[in-house]
């Protein structure tokens, strides 16, 4: 019995060893975020850590997603392929030309390549800080290609996710301000927040959003995201985030909340682009 025991103790440590090996050299062969691009092509974006372990990922909104999912972990430099000739350049000292009109964002090593690449092709040189804001305001952008609704939810989403997936938090005290995503192959995701849902979205961009729900402010009601009338900012602090972004149900809940709060009546693809935006003002 005690053979038993110790050879299954033996096959268990080696399929962990090698599940562990596994998932640490997978970082070097394909995007841990999105899984999507392998290492070495064009847009690779590689993320060095302080503890010395990399994160090599797509490109920039995988990367962005990666920062601010994994905020903790302290992060050394990261590496790009400059655009042309495909050298490794410091992501932060690079040039960059953004608004291409491809949706592409490509880096320089020099401020006159980067010109003369704008010259010829369109778009803005700016620095890292500006190229990243931008990554993250686009972020949001495929909340709008969402496909046709799904359908209402039924029963009660927080004993289903009574924590946040991502940052733990109890839906139950948070039903203020609580997301229910679900994606159009029918699975759902429970979160805090508008900031967490939007870390889901972006670590899962194989996944097809159908459909978002939000908790009302005032009620806690479960809302159709695209439908509630949103206020963002005011007074009170943010969820996971800085700015607030409060559904409520009506035109009057809302103008009840900004007469005491203040914030500025929004919508949903506004207060998600609002979202990534302050991912990015949080990490920077
Ligand atoms: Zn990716
Ligand atoms: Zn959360």
């Amino acid at each position: 019995m005690k053979t038993v025991k110790a050879l299954a103790g033996i096959v268990m440590g080696t399929i962990i060893f090698a599940f562990l090996y596994a998932s640490v050299h997978a970082e070097t062969t394909a995007c841990r975020t999105c899984e999507g691009v392998t290492a070495g092509s064009p847009r690779e974006v590689r993320i060095e850590y302080r503890d010395g372990t990399v994160r090599a990922v797509c490109g920039l909104r995988c990367a962005g997603a990666a920062l601010a999912a994994y905020r903790d972990k302290r992060v050394e430099k990261i590496r790009v392929r400059e655009h042309g000739t495909g050298n490794l350049l410091d992501a932060a000292k690079a040039v960059w030309v953004i608004d291409t009109g491809t949706g592409a964002f490509e880096p320089f090593s020099g401020r006159q390549e980067a010109e003369a690449f704008s010259a010829a092709r369109g778009g803005r040189v700016v620095n890292y800080a500006d190229m990243m804001a931008a990554v993250f305001s686009s972020m949001g952008d495929r909340v709008r290609d969402m496909k046709p609704r799904i359908g209402v939810v039924t029963g009660d989403d927080i004993a289903r996710h009574p924590d946040c997936l991502y940052c733990g938090m109890d839906r139950k005290k948070f039903a203020f301000s609580r997301v229910l995503l679900k994606y159009s192959d029918g699975t759902e995701v429970g979160l805090c927040s508008l900031h967490c849902a939007g870390l889901d979205l972006a670590l899962h961009p194989e996944k097809q959003p159908g459909q978002i729900f939000a908790g009302a402010y005032d009620t806690g009601k479960l809302l159709d995201a695209e439908k509630a009338v949103w206020v963002l900012g005011g007074s009170k602090y943010g969820v996971m985030s800085l700015r607030g972004k409060w559904a409520f149900e009506t035109r009057d809940a809302a103008a009840a909340f900004m007469r005491d709060f203040g914030g500025v009546p929004s919508d949903f693809g506004a207060v998600m682009r609002a979202a990534y935006e302050d991912m990015w003002e949080i990490i920077r």
